[in-house]
């Protein structure tokens, strides 16, 4: 059997490891310290716009800092992009709240702004406004910034950037990650650059920082005894994790490169085969390619050359089901246009990770070429 090709795995550096021995060599074993520090500051300095970075578990956990931090209590409602990996949502139910699932558009398979308009019209009308937009940048196809931004504004709603997928993609020359009221980064192991597990809030302001580290410190009061006037967790970045982040952050663009290399030669390798398409950049965006992911005419198809991938031993995931199909969410209210129905119908993730090498690039193409010779 040949050997498994993942859909994205981890891809080390050798720079990680230094940082880590040096947090063992001062017994920094503690969710703070120096890496922490350099991390957060790492971060800033690549994202730019005068962002404030405070490094936490996981992006789950900086998604639900953000709607502690933006207010959202038992009742409230929260509109999310339907089109999204679950962490994005789970953090509204944490809260007591109810998730309104918006659909996506054709152009970048995030937000649309015309469902998300009519959405908020909808809820307003039915008595409540939503206390806060979360849209992602899926696959790390930035979503339509300006259009979402616009109808958020004429509400005065914040959004929550998911930037989970999508750290080194731009939008008109400005990176993902700095367009929310707060942002949200993920290091999880299968992320363009990752810590094992960890993930971040990025925030516009030096308050939202301070606030988030204490809330994801447990919330001590200023006291030489334990004190608390508010309901903490233990949500921040040990500094070993921070050490690894560290040291991806030194390849964070040549991560970026390789994607988006795997993604023409994808493109390239299946111009002749007419059931495969692949999502275009539109003008002013700039994708870190975090997965490859083409739609094909049928979702017969689509399951058969997902199966003959996986004879193969070669990893492939249909895109993400979206949220107002799922179980767990089948009675929250949605506003759906089929976009998102047709996109899991048909749409399958290939293997994408920098580590690829061009033999195991290769062995995915002439699978998915045999697949079509035999049909
Ligand atoms: C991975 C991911 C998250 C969650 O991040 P974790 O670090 O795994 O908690 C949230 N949203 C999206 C879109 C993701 O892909």
């Amino acid at each position: 059997m040949n050997e498994k090709i993942w859909l994205s795995s981890p891809h080390m550096s050798g720079n990680e490891q230094s940082y880590v021995k040096e947090a063992f060599d001062t017994n920094w074993v503690a969710p703070l310290g120096p890496n922490v520090n350099g991390f957060e500051n790492d971060l800033q300095t690549y994202l730019k716009e005068n962002s404030h970075v405070a490094a936490l578990a996981s992006g789950t956990s900086a998604l639900h800092l953000s709607l502690i931090l933006l207010d959202v209590k038992h009742g409230d409602e929260v509109i999310c992009q339907s089109k999204t990996f679950s962490a994005s949502a789970n953090p509204i139910i944490y809260q007591g709240a109810t998730p309104i699932f918006v659909d996506s558009e054709r152009e970048t398979w995030n937000m649309c702004p015309i469902q998300l308009d009519i959405a908020i019209k909808d809820r307003i009308a039915k008595g409540k406004k939503p206390k806060a937009i979360i849209a992602v940048h899926l696959y790390g196809m930035p979503y339509k910034v300006d259009e979402l931004n616009k109808v958020a504004k004429q509400y005065n709603i914040p959004i929550i950037e998911d930037s989970a997928e999508s750290l080194g993609s731009r939008y008109n020359g400005r990176n993902c990650g700095t367009f929310g009221d707060l942002s949200i980064l993920s290091f999880n192991g299968n992320k363009i650059i990752t810590t094992s597990g960890g993930g971040a809030l990025v925030s516009p302001t030096a308050e939202f920082k301070e606030k988030a580290v204490f809330l994801a410190t447990q919330a001590r009061d200023n006291a030489p005894h334990y004190l608390h006037s508010k309901i903490g967790y233990n949500y921040r970045m040990s500094n070993i994790v921070a050490g690894i982040g560290r040291g991806q952050m030194t390849v964070l663009d040549s991560h970026v490169s390789k994607r988006r290399s795997n993604h023409e030669f994808y493109k390239n390798a299946f111009k002749a085969i007419g059931e495969i398409t692949f999502l275009r950049e539109p003008e002013g965006y700039f994708s870190n390619r975090w997965l490859t992911c083409i739609l094909l005419d049928s979702y017969s198809t689509r399951e058969g050359l997902r199966l003959a991938l996986e004879k193969e031993n070669i990893e492939s995931r249909p895109l993400w089901k979206p949220m107002h199909q799922q179980p767990i969410f089948k009675d929250s209210p949605s506003y759906l246009n089929g976009v998102s129905d047709e996109l899991f119908e048909k749409g399958l993730c290939l293997p994408s990770g920098s580590n690829l090498t061009d033999i195991e690039l290769n062995r995915v193409v002439s699978a998915v070429n045999t697949y079509f010779e035999k049909c």
